[in-house]
């Protein structure tokens, strides 16, 4: 029961990142099961998304792209995310054999012996020539720190445990954060709730045009930049802007979307700014993002002290086995297809015994 299994590649993650590089492997020619293996740790197909708040629709999301070879169709733009697309990549899976192993935990990757890396996983060892890692970012939500932060007497939760604006009904909100989930949060709960005030660190940017090819190129390389450089990866969104749409600008019009700068401290009953101005507040909402989940990967060392890790396109710089998909420039639907692919190509010149191609 305890023999340790041999694969040439394992994905640690079935999100859009780990789907797409194992969609990637297949048209390669390494075979499920015995040249490449997918573990995931939730409970069914769908990655983040299976978790994401029912409220947050199909239509709400902004470009997301389909996977690899199967387009998404005929869905119900009003029926939840957290369905329509885990019904699609459980169906994705299927199309393409892909053998997702559920639920996995990978738990620690090391050092094996003959090159070789071993992964250590709730269902036993395995060892493997190379590994995509594509556990996004979800499992580790950013909560910054603030004085009198545990002297709050009301709720504070973050995005992530954030279940639709119906609980926040009478309360009077904080909501920190200026992403697109501090705004759509907002914008849901201010229906509802008895006061909402938001809280940004940075003057929101709001985006009028469409975000194009080149806008997106602009951004993207923003990111890949600091990877490169071995510093921990800013989110794509947060370079991007928040697009304008209707409610957004209904928002803006109302005042649900008139901004404050951050509070300096929070008080058992609220939160306080220097120039002495306080909100009384039931609720904070934390929507502050996410970093990368990566703790399994820690005993290969490939923190650098800026504390990220160093990337050449999807390939860690230190560890040339080890391919990032999903991860900072490329934390996005459209990014992770692109880097799967990108992994993919890279994984079988390693494997060739080829040198990787230099970035140009
Ligand atoms: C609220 C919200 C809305 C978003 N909307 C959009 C949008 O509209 N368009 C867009 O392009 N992007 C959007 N994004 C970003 C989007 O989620 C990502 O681009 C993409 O879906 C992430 O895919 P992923 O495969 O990298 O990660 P995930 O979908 O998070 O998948 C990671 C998988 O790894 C598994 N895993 C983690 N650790 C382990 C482990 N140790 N062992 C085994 N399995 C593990 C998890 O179970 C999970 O299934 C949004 C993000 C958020 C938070």
């Amino acid at each position: 029961m305890d023999r340790t299994r041999e694969v040439d590649v394992v994905v640690v993650g079935a999100g859009q990142a780990g789907l797409s590089a194992a969609h990637h492997l297949r048209r390669a020619g390494f075979a499920p099961d015995r040249g490449f293996v997918v573990f995931d740790h939730s409970p069914g197909p769908g990655g983040a998304w299976q978790f994401r708040w029912p409220t947050l629709t199909y239509g709400k999301l902004h470009g997301m792209h389909a996977l690899p070879g199967m387009k998404l169709t005929g869905a119900d733009p009003a029926r939840p995310s957290s369905e329509v697309i885990p019904e699609y990549f459980a169906a994705y899976e299927r199309a393409f054999d892909l053998r997702v192993r559920r639920p996995v935990d990978v738990r620690a990757v090391l050092d094996g012996p003959g090159g070789r890396l071993r992964v250590e996983t709730s269902e036993g060892t395995w060892t493997a020539r190379a590994l995509i890692n594509a556990t996004g970012t979800w499992e580790r939500p950013f909560w910054p720190r603030y004085p009198g932060q545990e002297t709050f007497r009301g709720r504070q939760l973050h995005t992530a445990q954030y279940t639709g604006p119906e609980e926040f009904a009478g309360r009077r909100v904080v909501v920190v954060g200026g992403g697109a989930s501090g705004t759509q949060h907002l914008l849901e709960i201010a229906p509802y709730a008895a006061a909402t005030t938001w809280v940004t660190r940075h003057p929101p940017v709001f985006r009028e045009e469409p975000f194009d090819e080149n806008a997106r190129r602009a951004a993207v390389a923003l990111v890949e930049e600091r990877v490169r450089r071995g510093l921990p990866p800013r989110s794509v969104v947060s370079v991007t802007g928040l697009p304008l749409t209707d409610a957004v600008r209904r928002g803006l019009k109302d005042g649900v979307l008139d901004r404050w700068p951050m509070f300096e401290r929070i008080t058992p009953d609220g939160v306080r700014w220097a120039d002495g101005r306080h909100v009384t507040a039931d609720v904070i909402l934390w929507a502050t993002g996410f970093r990368a989940v990566l703790a399994h990967l820690a005993p290969l060392g490939l923190r650098e002290p800026g504390g990220g890790i160093r990337m050449d396109g999807t390939r860690a710089v230190a560890d040339p086995r080890i391919h990032l998909v999903g991860y900072g420039p490329s934390a996005s639907t459209v990014g992770a297809n692109r880097a799967g692919r990108a992994a993919v190509r890279e994984i079988r010149r390693l494997l060739a015994g080829e040198e990787p191609a230099v970035a140009a």
